[in-house]
């Protein structure tokens, strides 16, 4: 059976997440406290719900338990996304992958257990300084 996934908050990164995964042919849950993502997203993602990801019961009301990875895209709000991931992760979901704004947001979700942190601008950054460095592109 191919892998469910559950994308929660859908700004730039948490919705280019969800439309590559599908556009990949896998099946997305997605959540969004604000209505407006929820609508915007409807076509696409079947099961998109507005909810706050920090309300336990609401998350398991929606089986999001019963997914096998899920990626935590709240950015600027440190608490919901501590809380979130720190839920997802008691809830027994196996990969939760979260996205930090910042090293001491980065360090508390290694703490929680979250098994895989991104920091978009710094990972994008060294990717590009070694990008920009390897041996096969052009010396200018
Ligand atoms: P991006 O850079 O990816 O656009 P961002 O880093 O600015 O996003 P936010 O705007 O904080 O991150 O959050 C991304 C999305 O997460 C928003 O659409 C927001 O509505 C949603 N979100 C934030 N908190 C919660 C929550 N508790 N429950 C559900 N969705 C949430």
């Amino acid at each position: 059976m191919k892998k469910q996934f559950i994308v929660i908050g859908l700004g730039r990164f948490g919705g280019t997440v969800a439309r590559t995964l599908i556009s990949l042919g896998y099946e997305v849950m997605a959540i969004d406290r604000d209505i407006r993502k929820v609508q915007d997203f409807s076509s696409i993602i079947t099961h998109v719900f507005q909810a706050d990801s920090t309300d336990e019961k609401v998350l398991k009301e929606l089986g999001v338990s019963n997914m096998d990875h899920a990626i935590v895209a709240i950015g600027d709000d440190l608490q919901a996304s501590i809380l979130t991931s720190l839920i997802l992760k008691d809830m027994g979901i196996k990969k939760v992958t979260a996205k930090a704004t910042s090293e001491y947001h980065r360090r508390v979700l290694e703490r929680i257990g979250a098994d895989h942190i991104i920091q978009p601008e710094r990972d994008t950054g060294i990717r590009v300084a070694h990008q920009i460095t390897s041996n096969n592109t052009v010396d200018y």
